[in-house]
């Protein structure tokens, strides 16, 4: 396994070709005026991080070259697409940053792909084969042993024109007949082994309803809608390389436009599953809240939980484009969220696990506003105030009695600076029968407002806090890797993917939140200081905010392997 999380990164600071760009500049070269690119998905799910890379592949060169890219719907198949989908797609693409030239579906092309089979009908190309699909795939042979010819294979052009007709117009039952190409039986390709074109299938499709009873295979459909829309570069994913005979071949014996296939290496991530079916499965399963669950590596789920399209496009970015395939670090992932969100986050306190501290010397009923910085990244993102009170919480990570040598936040007798207001000293531990530490009392230094301690004294130490009576709580979701497996691609023989699903992938806490952000909205990402990135849910009411965590501000797992 190949992890490229610091390789990507660094790579790419040179800006050389990668080798589809240096595909697209030869075909430049050679006079092609206009890059055409398609993205091609099947409306069967959600998109993935995957998809994503794709897409930036396929926009973002068609960008580049002045070209244009299409989005087309693959939806060949209706047993297993949905108008749900189709809108979940758009909306993604859409939200990533990129416009389709045009917008197609492959099922606006059954009249001329069913033209087209019966060319190659005509040409002594195609046959209607009477063998059921377990008799077809017994006797496809294997990579060593040819296969066998159908009985049906040397039918006239007249019958199986007759009988194609007829399997359109709905004579058959589901299975009862395919059509075929005619290539080559003991073909060392198995894909040229006379390829299946048409299956029957009475059912109804999402745009056509019920005008087809028969429907084209992926390989027979995805090469000729290229063609019809003049795709000069379609770009997919490396285990269809095997595939591009035969999307020659079509293209070859129908005399249509020759868009060529151009393969890639698809992105795999570690921790992740990254396959539509699977990932229908876990929300059948119900083993996730949904598609947007935000522990899904859908873009929709990526984008509930706090992601921007400027991070995943750096991340695609990053990851480059390979022709072999490899895993990328899900460290790489969260890194560019955390670049991205660094700069235009706004910087609130949280307290998610807190102790209460009450400040003794401070006077009672007394309250009063700090000014705090909303974004160091950013100085246009201005000042806030924060109230600031006798009783405020602070992290319980932040508090130690027994604290090592070099431990610089609150212990008993040492001092602390609270982020933007006072030094405190912890006084006294309050601890209740079970020796829990619930209360801590402390005295603060009116003179350290703002910075400066009064007699100039190092304090090393900064721990956010929150105003006890001013907090308003919170529900935070704490989220953690879906899968405990790194490579998801190869699991241990009789499990299967449910078993490696992480027990702790969420986590729901009270959050004490600042004030202020009690009004934040749905979508809203701000950085809770030293605690990581989160976002506004949808789930969120006027009664109670709900806030996902988008990412801690370090890598908490690549801290755990170097342990
Ligand atoms: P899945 O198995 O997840 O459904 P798929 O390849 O069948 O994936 P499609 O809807 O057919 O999904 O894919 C649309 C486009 O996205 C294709 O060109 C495909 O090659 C590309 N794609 C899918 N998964 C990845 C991936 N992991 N990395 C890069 N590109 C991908
Ligand atoms: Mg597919």
């Amino acid at each position: 396994m190949n992890h490229l999380c610091e390789n990507a990164a660094s790579a790419n600071e040179e800006k050389s070709l990668n080798f589809l760009e240096e595909i697209i500049e030869e075909s430049i070269a050679k006079g092609e005026k206009h890059i055409q690119t398609r993205f091609p998905p099947e409306p069967n799910g959600y998109l993935h991080i995957g998809h994503a890379k794709s897409i930036c592949l396929n926009f973002g060169l068609a960008k580049k070259y002045g070209g244009k890219c299409n989005l087309r719907f693959d939806d060949t198949n209706p047993v297993k697409e949905d108008v749900e989908y189709v809108d979940s797609i758009q909306e993604d693409v859409h939200w990533l940053g990129f416009d389709w030239a045009g917008i197609h579906y492959a099922s606006d092309y059954f009249d001329q792909l069913y033209e087209w089979a019966l060319v190659l009908i005509r040409k002594g190309l195609a046959y209607v084969d009477d063998q059921s699909q377990e008799e077809i795939r017994l006797n496809r042979g294997t990579v060593t042993v040819p296969g066998k010819e159908s009985p049906y294979r040397n039918r006239s052009v007249e019958e199986n024109l007759d009988l194609f007709q007829r399997m359109k117009n709905g004579e058959f039952a589901d299975g009862e007949k395919v059509l075929r190409a005619k290539i080559d039986m003991a073909h060392p390709n198995m894909l040229l082994r006379d390829p299946i074109l048409y299956r029957i299938v009475h059912a109804e499709h999402h745009r056509t309803g019920n005008k087809w009873c028969i429907y084209p295979m992926y390989d027979y459909a995805h090469g000729q809608s290229d063609s019809i829309e003049h795709v000069t570069h379609s770009i997919c994913t490396l285990e269809f390389d095997v595939h591009r005979p035969l999307y020659d071949w079509f293209i070859e014996k129908l005399e249509i436009y020759p868009s060529h296939q151009y393969e890639f290496a698809r992105l795999n991530l570690t921790y992740t599953l990254m396959s539509k079916r699977k990932l229908l499965q876990l929300v059948q399963q119900k083993s996730v809240m949904g598609w947007d669950d935000p522990r899904m590596p859908t873009i929709c789920a990526l984008r509930r939980r706090g992601y921007t399209p400027e991070s995943v496009r750096m991340f695609a970015d990053k990851v480059g484009v390979a022709k072999r395939d490899n895993v990328i670090d899900y460290g790489l992932l969260e890194f560019c969220v955390r670049e991205d969100l660094n700069k235009r986050a706004q910087r609130r306190m949280a307290v998610l696990d807190p102790i209460r501290v009450v400040i003794t010397n401070y006077p009672e009923g007394k309250k009063e506003m700090i000014s705090c910085v909303n974004n160091p990244e950013d100085e246009l993102a201005g000042r806030r105030e924060v109230p600031f009170g006798r009783e405020i919480f602070i992290e319980r990570d932040d508090f130690m009695e027994e604290p090592p040598k070099k431990y610089f936040r609150l212990s008993p007798g040492k001092e602390v600076r609270l982020r933007y207001a006072y030094l405190i000293r912890c006084d006294e531990v309050i601890k209740d029968e079970s020796g829990r530490v619930v209360e801590l009392h402390c005295t603060y230094d009116p003179l350290s407002g703002g910075g400066s301690s009064s007699d100039g004294r190092k304090v090393k130490g900064v721990i956010h806090w929150v105003s006890a009576e001013d907090a308003v709580e919170a529900e935070v979701r704490l989220f953690d890797r879906l899968f405990v497996k790194e490579d998801m691609n190869n699991l241990e023989e009789g499990k299967t993917f449910e078993d490696y699903l992480n027990p702790d992938s969420l986590r729901v806490v009270t959050g004490y939140l600042e004030p202020a952000l009690g009004n934040a909205k749905v979508g809203e990402v701000f950085q809770f200081e030293r605690l990581g990135y989160f976002c506004v849910d949808r789930d969120s009411t006027p009664e109670k905010q709900v806030f996902n965590r988008t990412v801690t501000l370090k890598d908490s797992w690549a801290k755990m392997a170097t342990k």
